[in-house]
């Protein structure tokens, strides 16, 4: 009691806003990688450009979730050298299958092939990192892919911050291959506002459900807008109170114990458990086409 009355008093004197009370922290992550060139970026500069910005931004360690049928030399190359900066390599299947369409067998030959695939590097790690963050149309897909990756020694590389960065990325390529003239600066602060947001929106869901604030996992891709603002999104991050930590320290909260016991697992690790607990309130924010589309409109990023 003591505490939170000292606390309180000290929020009050600084004018502190309750998100700023106490340290928050997020790992990021970046799936598909290594994704094809762009219309901004080869997919070797982006390598290049991203390693860059997270060392620029001070970030030591983040994980690339791979697909290993890109992996031809250069592509593995780009791979190897995310790992050499220091970040993390995993898998995220062979060819991106979607387990709620090709049934438990072929995915988890996927799941194998890129188990074999992979570079036997140091930083490499077991994690597994569903394609689509689809885990199962019916409890026994569920759990036997469960039992299959945890035979396998594999653990499942969760997400808590669910977004669709993947989207924004294809509307600016979309702009570009249209011959749109683009505001970065509006295209960065799009990125950067609605990504913070949809982190916070986690983040209050899960101290509602969890009566605190578990340490997070960004789902982000390794895409041309991860690579031009990533520093951005860690300083705004770092401003609200935000740490960054290693997905491994993420990894070691006690939510990566849990087995939700739902089938409600596409929207992350907070919303599955929120689900269990028998929450009914949204599940989502900013995780639509079309909201997205009227959002870059009205922010007139392109014309
Ligand atoms: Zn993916």
């Amino acid at each position: 009691m003591r505490t939170k009355a000292i606390t309180f008093a000290a929020c009050i004197l600084s004018v502190c806003s309750p998100s700023q009370a106490e340290t928050r922290s997020i790992a990021l992550t970046f799936d598909d990688a290594p994704r094809a060139s762009s219309a901004h970026f080869e997919g070797s500069t982006r390598a290049v450009r991203l390693i860059a910005a997270l060392a620029a931004a001070d970030v030591s360690q983040v994980a690339f979730f791979c697909n290993t049928d890109r992996f031809d030399a250069p592509n593995q190359a780009r791979i190897e050298s995310y790992a050499k900066a220091g970040h993390l390599i995993a898998n995220h299947s062979h060819s991106h299958l979607d387990l709620h369409r090709v049934g438990t067998e072929r995915f988890l030959a996927d799941v194998r092939a890129a188990d074999e695939a992979l570079p036997d590097i140091s930083n490499r790690r077991a994690w597994f990192r569903y394609p689509f963050l689809h885990e199962g149309r019916t409890i026994e897909e569920r759990d036997h892919i469960r039992t299959a990756l945890r035979q396998t020694q594999y653990f499942s590389a969760y997400v808590t911050v669910d977004t669709y960065d993947w989207y924004m990325d294809s509307m600016f390529q979309e702009a570009l291959r249209a011959g749109k003239t683009v505001d970065f600066q509006k295209l960065r602060d799009a990125y950067v506002d609605l990504l913070v947001d949809s982190i916070e929106f986690y983040d209050g869901l899960a101290r509602e459900q969890l009566g605190r604030s578990p340490r997070h996992v960004l789902l982000l891709h390794e895409n041309d807008l991860a690579a031009l603002y990533v520093g951005d999104l860690v300083a705004r991050l770092r401003r609200s109170g935000w740490e960054i930590i290693s997905p491994e320290l993420a990894y070691a909260d006690a939510i990566a114990a849990i087995e939700p016991e739902t089938l409600l697992l596409g929207q992350g690790r907070i919303v599955a458990i929120a689900d269990q607990n028998g929450y009914r309130g949204p599940t989502r924010r900013w995780e639509d086409e079309a909201l997205l589309t009227a959002e870059f409109d009205r922010r007139e990023i392109w014309r």
